[in-house]
């Protein structure tokens, strides 16, 4: 008996220093802990210490580590298998882009290798859940499978060295982009055509980072209809996430709840002549992180309003 009086002092202990890797998840609009099938609905378990906003949820990162640790004692809202999921991250302030991140998408796009991140901004309205149809209003509409990373310590001027302890976790993204408008202007420019409605799927959920023993090493893969079209590993990156945390950190305060989408691998569908038709699945994985599956919807036309 005495024995077994230790054993929970220690684990008590424990969960206090260091809580637990925790799966953050957004059901109906509302924040959620997430454990194999089962969710369960912050507001609810933390007694209203963090209310149901998933941004709220992701100032209170460091909480929800130790929230991770009472879930075996608490009751589950419901089953994730029965519900709709929405974007883990609903409203960033910022929401980063990098361009041309990898070496092998920078060659089939026939560009030089970047000297410094070519950064752009995806506006936050094009965010959309794991499962929610994209919108085409062109024939060059094009898939970027992108790991995904979401700030959770405020910061400016953060070194490289300490990048990762800013990030709450990480996620899928498919940075979903209509090329014509992205080449319509002179010089062209990324923001509008990487910002349609729709344009910004992420998901399922997002990871802690202490889930992971090594955050430089995510295998990323894009599938369209059965076929495989992008298949990598973040080791690849140019610029690597904490140079860029370290860059952007530089220029402008980063805030809770910031994402970043670093980039993707080549194999994408301008590159071979293969844009996304209506009805076309698209299937994107992370190693460690799941699935997202989106359908392509074609919609009106775009009309350039000249
Ligand atoms: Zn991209």
């Amino acid at each position: 008996m005495a024995t077994l009086t230790i054993y929970f002092d220690i684990k008590q202990f424990e969960v206090v220093l260091f809580g637990m890797a925790f799966i953050l998840g957004n059901i109906n609009g509302r924040a959620v802990l997430v454990d194999g099938d089962n969710y369960f609905d912050i507001e609810s378990i933390s007694n209203g210490a963090i209310s149901s906003n998933p941004m709220d949820a992701i100032t209170k990162y460091s909480e929800l580590h130790a929230l991770s640790a009472q879930l075996h004692a608490a009751t589950p809202t419901g089953k994730v298998s029965e519900v709709t999921l929405g974007p883990p991250i609903t409203q960033p302030k910022n929401c980063f882009a990098v361009g041309l991140n990898y070496k092998s998408h920078a060659a089939e796009s026939a560009m030089e290798l970047p000297t410094n991140p070519l950064v752009f901004t995806k506006f936050p309205s094009c965010l959309v859940g794991p499962t929610a149809d994209v919108e085409l209003r062109s024939d060059a509409v094009d898939y970027e499978v992108e790991l995904v990373v979401v700030i959770g310590t405020a910061g400016k001027d953060i070194d490289a060295s300490d990048a990762w302890s800013h990030v709450a976790g990480v996620t899928i993204g498919q940075d979903i982009s209509d090329r014509m408008v992205q080449f319509a202007a002179q010089p062209p420019h990324f923001d509008l055509g990487k910002s349609f409605d729709t344009f910004g799927p992420i998901g399922p959920f997002m990871y802690s980072t202490d889930h992971f023993s090594n955050l430089n090493d995510f295998t990323l893969e894009t599938r369209i209809n059965d076929e495989v079209r992008q298949s990598d590993t973040t080791k690849n990156l140019i610029f690597d996430v904490p140079f860029l945390i370290q860059y952007l950190s530089h220029i402008t305060s980063l805030s809770p709840g910031d994402i970043i989408f670093t980039g993707t691998p080549d194999g994408v569908g301008a590159a071979q002549g293969k844009f996304l038709r209506d009805g076309d699945v698209i299937t994107t994985t992370i190693g460690g992180l799941g699935t997202m599956t989106n359908t392509c919807r074609r919609v009106s036309n775009f009309n350039k309003g000249n």
